[in-house]
């Protein structure tokens, strides 16, 4: 389980969490994660961003090591795909690179979204 996981109380009502790093590196099989809720707040306000109906697709610049891709539908609690791609890579996001993202285009507290 991520960090933010372990320090986020449940603020909802329904399915219990599920951590999209249960081994430190990206899971497609999660719900309401703290970090992936976190990080799409901060992709929704200060990445490329793009929506068609409700999949919402975003890119994250991540020099030098590459560019983090993230997939979802509906603003919802799940994550479908996030990864690490450049010219040579294709793989699954690492916490720690999903970390580095939302400390280096972080947005305040007050502004971050709580998953549904
Ligand atoms: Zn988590």
């Amino acid at each position: 389980m991520c960090r933010l996981c372990d320090e986020t109380p449940k603020q909802w009502v329904g399915d219990d969490r599920k951590c999209a790093f249960p081994n430190g590196v990206f899971s497609a099989d999660n719900w309401n994660c703290a970090t992936v809720a976190k990080l799409r707040s901060v992709a929704n306000r200060n990445a490329l961003t793009k929506t068609i109906e409700d999949s919402h697709f975003a890119v994250i610049p991540m020099y030098p090591d590459g560019w983090i891709v993230l997939s979802w539908y509906k603003e919802r609690g799940r994550m479908s795909q996030a990864m690490l791609v450049n010219d040579d890579v294709r793989e699954p996001l690492t916490l720690q690179l999903a970390m580095a993202a939302i400390e280096r285009i972080g947005i305040p507290k007050t502004l971050e979204r709580i998953a549904k």
